[in-house]
């Protein structure tokens, strides 16, 4: 063990594989519902498949220029004026990457400097950390509590001279929190009093059951200091394509793409036209649409939990619930691993059919702080989650 650690880099060793993608496997090793990793168990719009086959048709299948194909960045550009009427130079703003997950890992490599602390809010999507770890960042935690609002002198107080940066993911895996204006503003005000760099992760934008998305980089002062990631994945239903994006101010994603470009050369060209083409024909109605749908598939989870026995909150935006198990009378005394792992497994023969969850630890630094929590998501057909309600709720008999 010992030699095969001293083979390794050390950068490797402050983290394990992903506990999100290890759910999978042990879903499908039982046969379980799959309510762990959240990628749709629907079909993505039929607009995406056509362009992207005719692309792969019409012979699109070398390299696209390394930070994106003209065309989806110029329809990128084109959306976040229609969302947001925030103006985007697809010549110079705009980097096209393999999903949102490479945009994050890529812009934090381009801008923090090993031993810059950075500011990342917790309960966290568990790529923050390790991506903190490849970039030699030094992660400050700062506890976010779902039911009160931002408190922005702790935010403060956590702030060093080393500070470089913050963040933020909203709406929020796995918590649903989506920053009401007040926290955003409060947010922007002390990165521009402290100059830091905002990093957010806005991949649920368009899965909001109130209100409207704002981005970061829409509030006065920040759109110099902001570096929005957000992509296709969850908007289209598409978490297979891997194709996200990042958009910056100029001199920062001079940076962002070089290390794109040594990292990955590129998107993959014929996914990029078909993501364009969605982005270019769908019209308003379809985000509005994605929402509505996911709202129902929320109504059709979150009673059940609660009548399963577990405690948790329909969440205001994205599609998981993070839930107290520890009045199911059964798993109580397990911890988070050993609880999922059990339910997936089907319970002890009281479920006909396990239901797999990601352990709660992992979007915590200290992993006894998520040790009664598992996460849920519902990114899934409401055939799917009725079924998962089903055998969820003989938890409770
Ligand atoms: N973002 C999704 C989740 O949290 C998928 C993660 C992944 O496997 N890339 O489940």
């Amino acid at each position: 063990m010992a030699s095969t650690t001293s083979r390794t880099a050390r950068r490797t060793h402050g983290f394990t594989e992903s506990v999100i993608r290890e759910m999978t496997r042990v879903a499908n090793e039982h046969g379980a519902l799959n309510l762990a990793q959240g990628f749709p168990d629907f079909p993505c719009p039929d607009v995406l498949k056509e362009a992207a086959c005719a692309a792969i048709r019409a012979d699109i299948n070398q390299y696209a220029v390394t930070w994106g194909a003209p065309r989806l960045r110029a329809a990128i550009a084109a959306s976040y004026g229609r969302w947001y009427g925030m103006e985007v130079d697809e010549a110079r703003e705009v980097t096209v990457t393999c999903g949102a997950t490479e945009a994050m890992a890529s812009a934090l490599m381009s801008i923090i400097d090993p031993g810059d602390e950075v500011l990342v809010f917790e309960p966290f999507y568990e790529n923050y950390g390790p991506d903190a770890i490849l970039c030699g960042a030094v992660p400050v935690w700062i506890p976010l509590d779902t039911d009160r609002p931002l408190d922005l002198d702790r935010l403060e107080a956590a702030v060093t001279p080393r500070t470089r940066a913050i963040v933020l993911n909203t709406p929020n895996n796995p918590t649903g929190r989506v920053f009401a204006p007040e926290e955003l503003a409060g947010i922007a005000a002390l990165c521009q009093k402290h100059d830091l760099v905002a990093f957010t992760d806005e991949i649920y934008e368009h899965i909001l059951y109130e209100g409207t998305h704002i981005p970061l980089a829409t509030i006065p002062g920040m759109r110099s200091r902001t570096v929005t990631i957000s992509g296709a994945s969850k908007t289209f239903s598409i978490t297979g394509w891997r194709i996200g994006w990042i958009i910056a101010p100029p001199e920062l994603t001079l940076a962002i793409r070089k290390v794109h470009d040594f990292l990955t050369v590129g998107a993959p060209a014929p996914l990029q036209e078909g993501v364009a083409a969605a982005l270019e024909l769908l019209p308003d109605d379809y985000y509005a649409g994605l929402a509505t749908q996911y709202r129902e598939r929320r109504e059709a989870l979150v009673p059940a939990l609660l009548e399963a026995g577990f405690r948790c909150e329909p969440p205001a935006g994205a599609y998981y619930v993070l839930a107290d198990f520890s009045g199911i009378s059964d798993g109580a005394n397990l911890d988070d691993d050993a609880f999922a792992r059990w339910l997936a497994r089907g319970a002890d023969g009281r479920l006909e059919r396990g239901v797999a969850t990601v352990p709660g630890s992992s979007f915590f630094h200290e992993p006894a702080l998520g040790r009664k929590l598992v996460r849920f998501a519902f990114c899934k057909r409401v055939e799917t989650l009725r079924e998962a309600g089903e055998q969820l709720r003989r938890l409770a008999r």
